[in-house]
């Protein structure tokens, strides 16, 4: 069988990485000479929406998934007409755009920060006297990485963060002084099956993820569940989903979704039985899901703009290091290390050397 990706970087690399030992082989769609998935993956190199691309891609493939969220809906509903796409389409249209992807957390009593839509500057003076100072104001489409987002403390941030975004569609959020970020990531068949990985926690930095840990046991494990289960069985959903929560005083309330395999689940390829990436391709083609247990206990470390020295990171025990081939460039995802250890204490002296690599 084939699958179609949209998408040709490092996630669609580690999809074709755990589909190859099922027999599966991969087409991508990238308009990148360079997408680091086109080493692996016969590689369709065009704009995400040049319909000749996406019907030759249609034509190859026996299923088609995407692996990241700004990719022309229009295109791919003419496209969902004659072709299998997972996970739905219903997904990425809500996931796309912030204000219809927290209109649904509302409408599912997925408790989510305060927001508004932000048309016009007169809509932005409002926001502070309904959120309150600070609040986040956002691009409502294209935001990655923290990119189209500023936090504002006060009258000048307003304008200044006004001066770069308008033009686009913006939603306002209450500023959340959480204690922790955590995700939970799961995965639903055609026919209704859900199952849950074990709770990520999660840091980042400027707005990029910088490290994941699986918590086994963590008592937000069971309300995350119930929060996403809502979600996937409203979407008809099929394959894996993230849901990125915030903790704040016991409490958890919804930041985003990812209605793909997520950087949160990393640790997965080696720290769980069946990875995300496995588990997504056996969804969205139809075939048993995997068991999602921990298999010991794991961290992933995100390598952003460099990569450290491989050797350096190589000589650490219980490491698993992940190089995406890309060019290095500041704020890229470069690659990753996952860190696996009996125990949590001998976990955090391991994390501890690794992060000490880092530049
Ligand atoms: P996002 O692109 O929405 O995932 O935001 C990137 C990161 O910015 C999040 O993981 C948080 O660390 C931070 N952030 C986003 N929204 C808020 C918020 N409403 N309150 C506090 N921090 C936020």
């Amino acid at each position: 069988m084939r699958v179609g990706i949209i998408g040709g970087g490092q996630l669609a690399r580690m999809l074709a990485l755990a589909g190859y030992p099922l027999g599966l082989e991969f087409t991508v769609l990238d308009p990148a000479q360079d997408a680091c998935a086109s080493v692996l993956c016969e590689h369709i190199c065009a704009p995400y929406d040049d319909p000749n691309a996406l019907s030759q891609l249609a034509e190859k493939c026996d299923v088609i998934t995407y692996e990241f969220e700004n990719v022309s809906l229009e295109a791919l509903e003419v496209l969902a007409e004659t072709t299998a796409i997972r996970p739905p389409l219903t997904a990425l249209a809500k996931s796309r755009d912030r204000l219809k992807e927290k209109t649904l957390f509302q409408e599912l009593e997925i408790p989510t920060p305060r927001f508004l839509a932000i048309d016009s500057h007169q809509d932005l003076e409002t926001a502070p006297k309904i959120l309150g100072w600070p609040f986040v104001l956002k691009t409502r489409q294209f935001g990655y990485d923290g990119k189209g987002q500023h936090v504002i403390h006060h009258r000048k941030d307003m304008e200044d963060a006004w001066n770069s975004l308008q033009g686009q569609p913006l939603i306002a959020e209450s500023f959340i002084p959480f204690q922790r970020e955590v995700s939970i990531i799961g995965v639903r068949n055609a026919h209704g099956q859900i199952i849950f990985y074990p709770l990520s926690e999660n840091v980042h930095k400027n707005g990029i993820l910088h490290t994941s840990r699986c918590r086994l046991g963590d008592s937000q494990t069971r309300p995350a569940e119930v929060l996403a289960t809502r979600l996937l069985d409203r979407l008809d959903y099929v394959g894996v989903l993230a849901l990125e929560l915030f903790e704040i005083n016991g409490r958890l309330l919804a930041n985003e979704m990812a209605p793909r395999v997520h950087n949160s689940g990393h640790w997965t390829i080696e720290g769980a039985e069946t990875s995300q990436f496995e588990n997504h391709l056996r969804a969205i083609l139809d075939l048993p899901l995997g068991t999602t247990e921990a298999v010991k206990h794991t961290a992933m470390v995100n390598f952003i703009s460099v990569l450290p020295e491989p050797t350096d990171v190589l000589e650490l025990p219980g490491v698993h290091l992940h190089t995406y081939g890309k060019t290095e460039r500041p704020g890229r995802k470069v690659g990753h290390a996952t860190i696996r250890a009996a125990d949590n204490k001998i976990l955090d002296i391991r994390l501890h050397h690794l992060l000490a690599l880092l530049p």
